[in-house]
C-alpha cells in the first residue's frame, strides 16, 4: 500500500497541539494500585484526598508574642497582665480560661489562641515584667491569628484524582495522615529507534555510524511525564524487520518511534504504518524543529498478538494503540515529545490535561528568520527576575545535543514574524 498522501494532513503547531488534546481527551488511564506515600512522588493519584478534619484543626497563632483583645491595646503603650503562656502542642488536659479585658497569654507560633483573645502581638513590640506585659503598637482583630478552618473544612477535597503528585500534594496527604494512596498504574511506552546508522551505545561504532540517544532522552521524557519505558530493538531501515518491530511496539499503551518520518528514500516509517492500516492525525507540523513529526492509531493486529500469546482485540477502542513518529534529528526528538507525545502520554497516565506553559522574557539580540513555521529555538534565559533576558544558543540545527545542553528554555516565534529585535518581549518555553 502506497502512504497516504500527505500533505492535507500537515498541520499548523496549534491544529496539531489540538488534535493531541482532543485525542488525549478520551484516552482512558489504566488500572489502580496503591503506594507508599514516600514512594508516591511523580506518580498520579487516582482517589481524591480530603481533609480529615478542619485545617488548621483550631485558630492557630502565627507569632510568638501575647494573644490579647485587640480593643485592649486602643491607647498605647498598654499594660496587661500575664495570665499564663500557652505553647505549640498543649497536653490535651490544659483547659485555658477565656481571656478577660487587660489580661493576656504570652503565646507561641503553633499554639492555639485562647478563647477571648482576637489577635496575636509580636514579642517584637512587647516587655514583660514579671506577671505585666507592656505593649506598644496596635493591632487589627485576626492579625497573626490563622481561623479554625480557615485554610480546609473537614470533609473540603485538598486534591484531585488526575494529580501529578509532587512534594505539595504529598505533603498535603500527609498533614491528613495517609499514609499509602491509590495511583494509576504507569502505561508502557514502547520506544522504537530506527536508522541504518544507529548503533547501540555498547557496541563500538563504525566512522559513519551514530550512537543511539534518542532511545534514551525520550525514556526520560517518558518517565517525567508518567510512563514506563519499554525498549525495542533498533530497528533498521527494511520494512519487514521494520513491521515486525513496530507491531510488537504497538502491544504498549502507546509507541513512539523516531527516526524514519523524513522525505528520504528510505525513511519507510509511515508506509509500513499504512500497510498496518494506521490513522494518520498528521504527517507533519508546521514547525521547526520537528516539522516531519507524525501522529496517528493503529490496529494491534491479529498476528502480533498470536505472536505474544495475547488475548484478541476487541473492536473497541483499546484495540488500537496512538502511536508517534518522531523525527531522528535529536533535538527534534526532544521538542516534538513536548509539543505532542507528552499530552497523550499524560493522560493515558491519567493526569488531568495541563496546557503549555510560555513565559516572557527580553531577547538579547535580534533574531531573523523565514515565516512560516512556529519556531522552538534553544535558549537561554538569564538575568534577574524582573529583568529575565533570553537569547538564542549557538546551534549546527536540530542534530546539536552539545548545544541543547547549553540551553534551559525554547524562545517561540510565531509563524508571521520573521525579524524580532533585540529588546522585543518573547515567548519563552522553560525545558
Ligand atoms: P531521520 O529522522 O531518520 O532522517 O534521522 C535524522 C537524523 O537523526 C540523522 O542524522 C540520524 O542519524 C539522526 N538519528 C536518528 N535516530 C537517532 C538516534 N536514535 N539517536 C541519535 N541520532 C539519531
Ligand atoms: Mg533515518
Amino acid at each position: 500500500m502506497p502512504p497516504p498522501s500527505t500533505d492535507s494532513l500537515i498541520l499548523t503547531f496549534e491544529d496539531a497541539r489540538r488534535v493531541v488534546e482532543q485525542h488525549s481527551s478520551k484516552a482512558t488511564p489504566g488500572e489502580v494500585e496503591t503506594v507508599d506515600l514516600l514512594h508516591s512522588a511523580g506518580r498520579v493519584l487516582a482517589e481524591p484526598i480530603a481533609a480529615d478534619r478542619d485545617i488548621p484543626p483550631f485558630p492557630r497563632s502565627t507569632r510568638d508574642g501575647y494573644a490579647v483583645r485587640a480593643s485592649d491595646l486602643a491607647k498605647l503603650p498598654a499594660k496587661l497582665k500575664v495570665i499564663g503562656e500557652i505553647k505549640a502542642g498543649p497536653p490535651p488536659s490544659l483547659v485555658l480560661p477565656a481571656l478577660n479585658r487587660g489580661e493576656t497569654f504570652s503565646i507561641m507560633t503553633g499554639a492555639p489562641v485562647p478563647q477571648g483573645a482576637d489577635a496575636v502581638v509580636m514579642v517584637e513590640y512587647t516587655s514583660q515584667q514579671g506577671c505585666s506585659v507592656e505593649i506598644t503598637k496596635g493591632i487589627t482583630p485576626a492579625e497573626n491569628i490563622v481561623a479554625q478552618g480557615a485554610e480546609a473544612k473537614r470533609g473540603d477535597l485538598l486534591v484531585e484524582p488526575g494529580t501529578l503528585l509532587s512534594e505539595v500534594a504529598i505533603a498535603l496527604a500527609a498533614s491528613v495522615g495517609k499514609s499509602k494512596l491509590k495511583v494509576f498504574v504507569r502505561p508502557r511506552v514502547a520506544i522504537l529507534t530506527t536508522g541504518d546508522e544507529i548503533v547501540a551505545i555498547d557496541a563500538e561504532p563504525g566512522p559513519a555510524q551514530i550512537r543511539n540517544s534518542n532511545t534514551y532522552s525520550l525514556a526520560v521524557q517518558v518517565q517525567q511525564a508518567g510512563g514506563d519505558p519499554v525498549f525495542l530493538s533498533i530497528a533498521p531501515d527494511e520494512p519487514r524487520r521494520l513491521r515486525q518491530l513496530i507491531e510488537e511496539g504497538l502491544q504498549s499503551d502507546l509507541l513512539i518511534m523516531t527516526g524514519g518520518v523524513s522525505m528520504g528514500r528510505y525513511d519507510l516509517l509511515e508506509q509500513v504504518l499504512a500497510e498496518l492500516q494506521a490513522e494518520f492525525f498528521f504527517t507533519g507540523a508546521k514547525i521547526q524543529p520537528g516539522k516531519p513529526v507524525v501522529f496517528g492509531r493503529c490496529p494491534r493486529g491479529e498476528d502480533a498478538l498470536a505472536r505474544e500469546g495475547a488475548s484478541a482485540p476487541g473492536s473497541g477502542p483499546n484495540s488500537r494503540t496512538y502511536f508517534f513518529g518522531l523525527p531522528g534529528n535529536p533535538v527534534s526528538t526532544m521538542v516534538t515529545f513536548e509539543l505532542f507525545a507528552r499530552p497523550m502520554l499524560e493522560a493515558l497516565a491519567g493526569m488531568s490535561p495541563r496546557p503549555l506553559t510560555f513565559l516572557h522574557a527580553q531577547l538579547k539580540s535580534e533574531i531573523r528568520v523565514k515565516t512560516g513555521l512556529t519556531r522552538f529555538l534553544p535558549a537561554i534565559v538569564s538575568g534577574k527576575y524582573e529583568a529575565s533576558q533570553v537569547e538564542l544558543v549557538p546551534w549546527q540545527g536540530s542534530g546539536d545535543i552539545a548545544a541543547q545542553s547549553r540551553a534551559n528554555c525554547y524562545i517561540v516565534i510565531p509563524p508571521a514574524r520573521e525579524h524580532i529585535l533585540a529588546g522585543e518581549w518573547v515567548a519563552v518555553m522553560p525545558r
